[in-house]
């Protein structure tokens, strides 16, 4: 693969006709600079152009490939549904795959996290979540909903967090690029602190920093516990923030504040579950269950689109009554719990039992960090950090400072683009490189990977001034 014929992307030249060919239009794209890439196949962790270029799958499809394109038993289990039945309700009905499926997923998340409410993405899976821990509540402390109460009708959510597109996500979210210009038709959530391990506030440690993190959301809980229905946060990695990592300990520290102020703790593991961290979820490294667990992208391995919010049972049976009283869920998806993506993720969950994936990812991590070590020690590389198959390089302006460059240099968009040219398909979050190769990737495909990415960012970080 590393014969790959070169490709070659034109930078920043803004192209676009009066009236653009664009029929397709790209999420989070500028599509007048965009320059296409269009795919024709895949297999493994490789992606082929309609012109014949090889990719490495550097970001697994957006964070959710994990057994590798076209794999057999995926594509088996795919089909044969197929066979079967691709499509019905889940409304009131349901069919044995996805069943099947519902149990299987209360058997590898934590705890006693057991019922499974089916969504198609993300930031839908998120929207359930919110809306069943404020029902929830409102059942449980048999209260009438009102526009004017607040109590147990809000949310915390950390600094820069992202929890989807959706409006209800978009109001938990806190990157100002993606969140700020839809403040007007979004709910203002309790604000968390960003516990990042790479910048610390002065005069605070690692050893102290998981003491100090909880310390300000126990004040925040203080002050605002009977106003809150839940806690939302995802787990040990902020990915979309730029792979922001949390001190060690604070998942499990949040999760006591929330029993101890009666809120609800709300798990977003759409981008850490499903082994990316190197345990099936990143609760399960600080032995934490969630009230309500969120999952997605790797549920399906990256297949079909799905997603799913699993509770525990004291949050199903609030909703448990006589038809009359009226206590049933008020939400539900079209597409929720769709067969073909059911028989993917059992598909799934059998190669992850099978090939024990989970297990191999630490040393896949450990093997990738020491392929990064040489570019660790670029004077613009400020922070190589992440967890399990989930990494993120900080390029910096001054590495002693911890100063970003100028976000208007396009500086990450710039190396991705030339990684890209290289053979290794990522995309940036601002100035942070995002590695997330499919789990299955091997230690020399990693290697490619890492060498790729050290070479453009020498290349385009070479008379940076
Ligand atoms: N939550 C997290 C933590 C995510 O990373 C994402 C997607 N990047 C979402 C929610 C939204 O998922 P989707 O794009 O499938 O709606």
């Amino acid at each position: 693969f590393l014969s790959n014929p070169p490709l070659t992307l034109e930078k920043n030249s803004v192209s676009v006709p009066p009236e653009s060919q664009n029929f397709h239009w790209h999420g989070f794209t500028q599509m007048a600079d965009f320059q296409n890439i269009v795919i024709e196949r895949a297999e493994g962790c490789w992606l082929t152009t309609t012109s014949g270029q090889r990719l490495f799958d550097g970001v697994a499809s957006l964070w959710c490939n994990v057994h590798g394109h076209r794999n057999p038993k995926m594509d088996e289990a795919i089909r044969a549904q197929l066979d079967r039945v691709s499509h019905i309700t889940t409304l009131g009905m349901s069919a044995d795959i996805t069943d099947q499926l519902a149990e299987r997923l209360a058997e590898v998340t934590p705890g006693d996290l057991k019922h499974v409410f089916f969504s198609s993405d993300g930031s839908s899976a998120v929207e359930a979540a919110l809306k069943m821990a404020l029902q929830y509540w409102h059942l449980k402390n048999q209260t009438t909903p009102s526009s004017t109460s607040t109590a147990k009708t809000r949310y915390l959510a950390l600094s820069s967090a992202y929890h989807g597109d959706t409006t209800g996500a978009v109001s938990l979210g806190g990157i100002k690029y993606f969140h700020q210009l839809f403040a007007p038709i979004v709910f203002t959530p309790v604000r968390g602190p960003l516990p990042c391990s790479y910048r610390l506030p002065d005069g605070i440690r690692d050893a102290t920093a998981c003491d100090y993190y909880a310390h300000e959301i126990e004040s925040l809980l203080k002050q605002h516990h009977a106003e809150l229905a839940a806690v939302v946060m995802e787990p040990l990695v902020q990915g979309a923030a730029g792979m922001i990592t949390h001190p060690a300990g604070l998942l499990a520290r949040i999760r006591e504040l929330c029993d101890q102020y009666n809120v609800l703790m709300i798990v977003d593991e759409v981008a850490t579950g499903f082994g990316r961290t190197g345990r099936m979820f990143a609760c399960d490294h600080e032995g934490v269950t969630p009230d309500i667990l969120c999952m997605g992208k790797g549920i399906t391995a990256g297949y079909l689109p799905m997603a799913a919010t699993i509770a525990r049972p004291h949050v199903f049976e609030a909703f448990l009554g006589k038809s009359s009283e009226r206590k049933q869920f008020y939400h539900g998806h079209t597409f929720g719990g769709n067969p073909l993506a059911a028989a993917a993720a059992v598909a799934s969950l059998d190669l992850f039992r099978d090939t024990q994936l989970t297990e191999t990812i630490d040393a896949k991590s450990q093997f990738l960090r020491e392929c990064l070590a040489p570019i660790a020690d670029h004077p613009h590389v400020g922070d190589v950090r992440g967890r399990g198959l989930m990494v993120g390089i900080e390029l910096v302006a001054d590495r002693n400072r911890k100063t970003p460059f100028d976000s208007d240099r396009l500086i990450g968009r710039n190396v991705c683009e030339r990684a890209t040219e290289l053979g290794a398909w990522i995309r940036p979050l601002g100035d942070v490189i995002v590695l997330m190769p499919p789990l299955v990737a091997s230690n020399e495909e990693l290697r490619f990977l890492a060498d790729t990415v050290t070479r453009a960012i020498e290349e385009v970080l070479a008379d940076i001034d």
